[in-house]
């Protein structure tokens, strides 16, 4: 296989490499189960062949009307704000679609690390095992707190492979999944190259088979779609003629809405993906491609887990704005055919590639209005769920426009003034009980609950007042929503929704060190079970070294 350019092409048939020596290490039981299969199906040697790479499904060598066989996507994409050219699926290729019969949902099921593609460029094709790890875990963890994301089905170790990264590493394959892998930087190669007939090929399948059909896009804009405080309530987008959106305006509309629901959740859980190129930005609004991710610990919203991101381009504080920035470089892409108006003739012109001046003033105008309403689309969806849930990680039960002043922001503040956990606080407030809020004593010794007792650093009482001061406000404010009394019921809802567990670096650190050094392989079926179910309390015993669960809080460590 020679890496190259792929020109008029939108993905290549490519074969993964033969394996003679693998071991499958883990499985997603969840995963199992989204794609209907039976659990028993994993001791087969059929699916340890098959997510290797070794067997392909339905595909006849001899039939050359087989279009069956394993393909690699081309795309290309901006990488921290600079346009990269072809990139591609460098060390993933897809084997096939499968659908799950009892919902009727298609996924797309592909290997990363299967070796190299025409999209390799420099590299190797290959995955290290601690990156497959972190990818594998956090897929199923991410899903696991209800966050749209690509999923992962396998992890299998090659044994004999020796990638050379910073350190000589063993090698392994992800299989993983997704209803589909299209990202924003497979337009962004088209509209580089004026392929201007693949883009509207790709529009096609985007609308039809990831989106079910034109006819399930977003309308016109409906009054109260949009609130009075954006001004575009009611408006449509309107060209010279009166036109209104034509379909691929509302294709990206929907884009759109998808990725700001998405990064809502991302800021509410404290997920940060840590490389936001807009070819790692679906175009279905999943969390794909997991380098250098992490989870908020103490809460610092200029956090960054990407040690070469200088600028704190794809910190916490910045990723709406970024997956902002990304989804215009989409309008841009789109913009010849969105800013078309619905006559016959526009369209015939945009094919031909001619484009008459007047045409094109009026083009550009409509689009640059779709792009304008759309990113007020984009803060309306986006704040509208991040409120949501925010809400809801507080013990809420509606959403108050002044919680956003009134408690949010107190509480984020406090957080990082206090270098508080962030998921952490959360999960302990759950438990929190309103008759030990009535004094002021009782809040300065509960208070203490969301301070480490690590024996360091003594808390000080300015410090246990802040916290105190908030959960009085807080107090209040569930009052309002629950009447007293409710303690139980709001406490397990509570913990529905505010994780015991998630992926934090130093933990997926410590089980990639027990995997690859000790051997150990039940360590991954235990944090695949904790990362698809985040919300239980019921583990006992202490897994990792300074996790701390429920109820044992005096003894945990400082990570
Ligand atoms: P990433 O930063 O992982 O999203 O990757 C950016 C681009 O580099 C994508 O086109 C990847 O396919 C490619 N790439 C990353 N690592 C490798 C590798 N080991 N071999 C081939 N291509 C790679
Ligand atoms: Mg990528
Ligand atoms: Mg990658």
């Amino acid at each position: 296989i020679t890496p190259r350019q792929v020109r008029n092409g939108l993905f290549t048939y490519v074969r993964p490499e033969h394996q003679s020596n693998y071991e499958l290490l883990a499985i997603s039981p969840a995963a199992f189960k989204t794609l209907n299969l039976s659990l028993d199906e994993a001791t087969t040697s059929e699916f340890q062949e098959t997510v290797v790479g070794n067997k392909l499904w339905d595909w006849d060598e001899s039939d050359p009307n087989n279009r069956n066989y394993p393909w690699s996507q081309n795309y290309g994409g901006f990488q921290f704000g600079s346009w990269a050219g072809q990139l591609g699926d460098g060390r993933v290729i897809s084997l096939f679609e499968t659908t799950n019969n009892n919902t009727g949902r298609r996924y797309e099921l592909q290997l990363k690390g299967a070796g190299m593609t025409p999209y390799s460029r420099f590299a190797d094709g290959k995955a290290v095992l601690r990156s497959s790890i972190r990818e594998f875990v956090v897929s199923e963890a991410l899903h696991g707190l209800g966050i749209p994301t690509t999923r992962a089905l396998a992890l299998t170790l090659l044994p004999e492979e020796r990638v050379r990264r910073e350190r000589i590493e063993p090698g392994a394959i992800v299989v993983r999944f997704a209803e589909t892998w299209i990202r924003l930087g497979n337009f962004d190669l088209l509209r580089a190259r004026g392929e201007r007939g693949n883009m509207r090929i790709l529009a096609e399948v985007v609308a039809e088979e990831v989106y079910k059909g034109w006819e399930n896009l977003p309308g016109r804009l409906e009054e109260g779609e949009i609130t009075p405080k954006t001004g575009v309530k009611k408006e449509v987008v309107e060209g010279p003629e009166g036109e209104e959106q034509n379909r691929y305006a509302r294709l990206y509309r929907e884009i759109v809405r998808r990725n700001a629901a998405t990064v809502a959740k991302w800021q509410a859980y404290g997920f940060m993906n840590g490389v936001l190129n807009t070819d790692n930005t679906s175009i279905f609004g999943l969390s794909m491609d997991f380098g250098p991710y992490a989870f908020m610990d103490v809460f610092d919203p200029s956090y960054t887990p990407n040690h070469d991101d200088h600028m704190l381009r794809y910190s916490y504080r910045n990723q709406p704005t970024i997956i902002w920035w990304n989804l215009v470089r989409l309008g841009e892409a789109l913009g010849e055919m969105m800013g078309v108006g619905a006559r016959i003739d526009d369209k015939e012109y945009i094919e031909k590639g001619v484009v008459g001046e007047e045409m094109e003033k009026g083009m550009v105008a409509r689009a640059e209005k779709v792009i304008e309403q759309a990113g007020e689309e984009y803060k309306e969806v986006f704040l509208r769920e991040y409120k949501r849930l925010m809400s809801a990680r507080l013990g809420l039960k509606a959403v108050k426009e002044d919680d956003f002043d009134g408690l949010f922001s107190p509480l984020l503040d406090t957080l990082e003034a206090l270098e508080l956990d962030f998921n952490l606080f959360f999960r302990r407030l759950s438990s929190v009980k309103l008759a030990d809020l009535e004094t002021e004593e009782q809040r300065a010794e509960q208070a203490k609950v969301f301070f480490y007792n690590d024996g360091l650093k003594e808390t000080s009482s300015d410090d246990l007042e802040k916290v105190a001061d908030w959960l009085a406000f807080w107090k209040e404010r569930i009052i309002e929503d629950w009447g007293t009394g409710k303690d139980e019921e709001r406490i397990k809802a509570m913990k529905g929704v505010n994780p015991n567990f998630t992926p934090r670096g130093w933990i997926m650190d410590e089980v990639i060190r027990r995997v690859e050094k000790e051997g150990e392989r039940d360590v991954l079926k235990r944090i695949i079970h904790m990362a698809t179910y985040p919300f239980e309390d019921s583990w006992s015993g202490r897994e990792f070294d300074g996790f701390v669960y429920e109820g044992d809080a005096a003894e945990e460590k400082r990570w």
